[in-house]
């Protein structure tokens, strides 16, 4: 058996340890006799999973007493209705900043449940300082995206938004770093960046904020009814939230948040410095606003895209061609990807720029 290193944005890499430890419960899971897909989600195997899982994402993140954790589905995408329908209903108003595609998808969804600001646009490859943005006292909240994955900006920092709730789409770059909980009033995201496979959304929300949602919003999709229902309102992906409660372990035994923040330090520093020095390839985003786990580049000569591609797969290294808006390539190297696999894909670089440059 080979693994590659798989670059992919998502669905991503998960570390391999859990990958081994699921294929061995996979037909017996803790000598249940069944497979954690077969469980019903009322069974007392499955609450414990659930349950298990749940407790990791507060001890993690040191998610606050007054916040729940939320696992649904629908995605981020689904997320960009599903916050205006729950959240927008106290004034009928929210700030939106644009950062990059994900944000400005999130900004247009969004219109459809309220009126909707633009507090801020930026350019793609930076992050506009709070100094410039136009928030609205009166908004129900202010929404961001913490790291847009396909521009390779990222937040490196929380905005002060007072009394008005700060909600966040972290699906790229949730549980990469500490991060301080209490000053966001919503986070969301979806599992298949750095949590498992995709399927699972998770949402982080304070208490107070629900309650208010619009009539029209679904019941599965409704915070306050999930919540009272610890998530079964409707059968929640069972597997997803198994197969993220391994990997919330995995995080857990290997130092917790400020370990994976050291290691995707160093390895964002292995490839960003290298793109520095590099008179072929580069990156366009402002040195303080680059992504940890996106990491857009340009060959100098896009004609030779395709064949950068080819000797990367030779090399067992995929899913490195860029989003199509964008062009040129993304290294996606999130919390599972190991340094190796960085340190590999600069190798590759230097020896393609000597060849080519
Ligand atoms: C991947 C991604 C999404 C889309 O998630 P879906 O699961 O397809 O709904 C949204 N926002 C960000 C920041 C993402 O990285």
């Amino acid at each position: 058996m080979t693994r590659v290193f798989n670059f992919s944005p998502g669905p991503a890499t998960l570390p391999e340890s859990v990958l081994r430890k699921a294929a061995e419960e996979m037909l017996d899971w803790h000598g249940s006799g069944m497979s954690v897909m077969e469980m019903s989600h009322r069974g007392k195997e499955f609450i414990s999973i659930h349950a298990e899982a749940e407790s990791l994402v507060r001890e993690l993140m040191g998610v606050p007493a007054n916040y729940k954790v939320l696992f649904m589905q629908g995605g981020a995408i689904g997320e960009n209705a599903i916050v205006p329908m729950n959240l927008i209903g106290k004034t009928g108003k929210a700030d939106y900043i644009v950062t990059g595609d994900w944000s400005k998808k999130s900004l247009k969804e969004a219109k459809t449940y309220g009126t909707i600001n633009t507090a801020a646009t930026g350019p793609n490859t930076s992050i506009p300082k709070q100094s410039d943005w136009k928030l609205d006292p009166e908004a129900s909240y202010v929404h961001i995206c913490s790291n847009e994955t396909i521009g390779g900006v990222e937040f490196h920092w929380t905005p002060e938004t007072g009394n008005v709730p700060l909600v966040a789409d972290m699906s790229s770059n949730i549980m990469s770093r500490p991060i301080d909980v209490s000053k966001y009033g919503l986070i969301y995201a979806g599992a298949q960046k750095n949590m498992g496979p995709s399927g699972l959304t998770i949402v982080i929300v304070r208490d107070d904020l629900m309650g208010h949602a619009l009539p029209i919003t679904p019941s599965a999709f409704n915070y306050q009814l999930q919540a009272e229902n610890d998530s079964m309102f409707n059968t929640p992906p069972t597997y997803a939230i198994y197969i993220a409660g391994l990997v919330f372990n995995h995080i857990k035994a290997t130092g917790g948040l400020a370990a994976m923040e050291a290691h995707n330090k160093a390895k964002a520093a292995v490839l960003y410095d290298y793109l520095d020095e590099s008179k072929f390839f580069s990156n366009p985003v402002a040195k303080e606003d680059r992504s940890l786990m996106n990491v857009p580049f340009k060959l100098k000569d896009d004609a030779l895209d395709d064949t950068f591609l080819k000797g990367a797969q030779a090399k067992g290294m995929i899913q490195l061609k860029g989003h199509r808006s964008v062009g040129g390539m993304r290294a996606s190297i999130y919390n599972a990807m190991p340094i190796e696999g960085v340190k590999a894909l600069v190798a590759y670089m230097k020896e393609f720029e000597a060849q080519h440059g």
